[in-house]
């Protein structure tokens, strides 16, 4: 297939608007997977199947013979499938960088929301032919006029533009392969200049071990071919290289503009860095564009349920970021929980899938701490320290705290009007700054707002469906660091810190939530033999103080002599609740 024969394209929406299921109508339409063959072809993991959502991005080729009044031709068509949730964003930019264009899924009755607003700009950012699409016209709900006027106003898109669909009973599926054809230009690269290939994802495969989703830039990419990356100077052998069509079918080759996969014995997904640019040995090009890396905005420790099974959590947890290199990993320890691990992800989403594939994929059972941001503080002496996990910040008392920063999020919420006063609450709250509020047509208003990671990362998107009914659609990007008047909380159980459980809290906010977590624990710890005071202090200033007053009678002395069974069960009763105690300090949410 020549370049003018290519086409290479990825399907955005927000989440639920029916991509995957586009997705899989096209490649049953291309006769690339039979019809019926079941729900989202593309959703390969499980976690995906349950949560109705993308993770990782899949690609899948397919051809297709496009017949105009003159003549009949065959065309290669590439679908980047992207994830459409706001915490693999940067997966999308990733996938849109092999395209040059992209349909731009809406559901007929929801009209443009929040991810749909994120997902136009990354597309229109990277220069990609847009095809509106509305799709779900089949539903009794659907207003595909009013979505049209939005699409309008909203990113001047002209409606006659506009493909409707339903990927649910087949209606104007028809449209869309040809619009692909005619709308978006083949691939720009140069067939006869040196091969210049953009390493889009990696994944580990028991069998294959590495294998690379590349697109060929420039040039052309042989089996048993040299190749070096741009990044780490190592060199490799090409030993497979094919397309994904959909399942791995090996060619052989990939030339010019084409999307496909390669194995080249990488020993392990860190080799295979994601926006690398891998060529020829002994030719000379210029790197692409490599992509920013991904940065880790919150993070959790993990820690074996049982406390002793560290080994297995530490296999599963190297094997499982061998498929997903964007989460970081460290040892840390906790005295409440032992060896465990420090992780950092892209995002909460982010955070819970990999909790959920770690249960599902690898049966092991893990406590997770609260997550938590990186905050930076700055000391006397000018040196500055960034703070991922509150429990092992201790401030040397030497050198005092001058300022802080916590990172923020620039937050895009759409809701029907009548939601408005609620969410501003809720923002304000939180700490947000308004900065923007406009209406997108004469029942939904579009906001944006500034807002501190730290305020979202727990429960704010619950909240915001809550104050909603549901109707709330958000997302959020990255934004930058702004001071922050940020303190230590500590949590101490008869005098002695907490570790797992402290935290890092607005100054303004410390009084509250210290409150808020001793209550809390009051009601979660068991009497014990013992007095137990449970205090909230910032420094040593404590801010809050509750006692759990001793049991009265000792328990075993009731059983001198007497029963050993009965014995071992009071024992075992007070072990079952330092267990539970272990768990408290984990679960709650602040
Ligand atoms: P994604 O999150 O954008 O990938 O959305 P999915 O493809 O998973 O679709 C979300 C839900 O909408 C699924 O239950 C689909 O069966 C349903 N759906 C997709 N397309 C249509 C459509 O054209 N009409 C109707 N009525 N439902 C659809
Ligand atoms: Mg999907």
């Amino acid at each position: 297939y020549p370049t003018e024969k290519i086409r290479n394209f990825s399907i955005i929406a927000h989440v639920d608007h029916g991509k995957s299921t586009l997705a899989d109508r096209l490649l049953e339409l291309t006769g690339t997977i039979k019809r019926g063959l079941g729900a989202q072809y593309l959703d390969k993991l499980q976690v995906e199947k349950e949560r109705g959502i993308t993770v990782k991005a899949q690609t899948a080729t397919m051809f297709y013979n496009y017949k105009s009044k003159e003549s009949s031709t065959s065309y290669l068509l590439n679908l980047v499938d992207t994830p459409g949730h706001v915490d693999f964003s940067y997966e999308v930019s990733r996938s849109l960088a092999a395209c040059q264009g992209a349909l731009l899924v809406v559901d007929a009755a929801q009209g443009v929301q929040a991810q749909t607003v994120a997902n136009f700009y990354l597309a229109f950012e990277s220069n990609l032919s847009i095809i509106p699409i509305i799709n779900k016209i089949d539903q009794p709900t659907a207003d595909p006029d009013r979505v049209k006027s939005q699409l309008k106003s909203m990113f001047d898109l002209d409606p006659s533009d506009v493909l409707l669909t339903s990927a649910k009973t087949g209606q104007g599926l028809e449209h869309v392969i040809p619009a692909v054809i005619e709308r978006i230009p083949p691939p720009p690269g140069m067939s006869d200049s040196n091969l210049r290939m953009f390493l889009l994802d990696s994944y580990y495969d028991e069998y294959k071990g590495v294998i690379c989703h590349v697109a060929i830039v420039d040039g052309s990419l042989r089996k048993g071919e040299k190749i070096t990356s741009a990044a780490t100077g190592q060199s490799y052998e090409v030993l497979d290289v094919g397309i994904m069509h959909p399942e791995l079918r090996s060619t052989g080759f990939l030339l010019t503009g084409q999307v496909g996969y390669m194995v080249s014995g990488m020993r392990s997904t860190k080799e295979a860095r994601v926006g690398d640019t891998l060529f020829h040995n002994k030719t000379i090009v210029e790197p692409l564009p490599g992509f920013k890396a991904a940065k880790h905005m919150v993070f959790s420790g993990l820690y074996p349920a049982d406390g002793s099974d560290f080994e297995g959590l530490n296999n599963a947890i190297e094997r499982l970021t061998c498929n997903d290199a964007s989460v970081s990993v460290a040892r840390e320890s906790s005295t409440a929980l032992g060896l465990g691990f420090r992780c950092g992800f892209l995002g909460l989403l982010h955070m819970d899938v990999f909790h959920q594939r770690l249960e599902q994929e690898y049966g092991t059972h893990i406590i997770s701490t609260v997550p938590t941001v990186p905050y930076i503080f700055e000391y006397s002496d000018g040196s500055k320290v960034e703070v991922q996990n509150p429990g092992a910040f201790t401030a040397n008392p030497k050198i005092r705290v001058v300022a802080s920063w916590e990172p923020t999020v620039l937050a895009t919420i759409i809701i029907p009007s009548e939601y408005v006063g609620a969410v501003i609450t809720l923002c304000s709250e939180r700490r947000g700054e308004q900065l923007e509020y406009s209406f997108i047509d004469s029942q939904r208003a579009f906001m944006k707002y500034r807002l501190p990671l730290r305020e979202i990362v727990v429960d704010f998107y619950n909240e915001l469906k809550s104050i909603t009914s549901g109707y709330a659609s958000f997302d959020y990007e990255d934004s930058e660091y702004v001071a922050s008047d940020v303190v230590k909380l500590d949590v101490l159980l008869n005098g002695q810190p907490v570790d797992a459980m402290a935290t890092i809290v607005h100054n303004l906010k410390a009084q509250r939530v210290g409150r808020e977590l001793v209550d809390k624990l009051k009601k979660f710890i068991d009497r014990q033999m013992f007095e137990i005071t449970i205090q909230a202090a910032v420094g040593s200033k404590v801010i809050a103080r509750e006692t759990i007053s001793a049991l009265r009678k000792n328990v075993l002395a009731k059983c001198y002599g007497g029963d050993v069974t009965r014995k071992k069960k009071l024992l075992e009763k007070q072990k079952e609740g330092k267990k539970r105690m272990k768990r408290v300090g984990v679960y709650f949410r602040i």
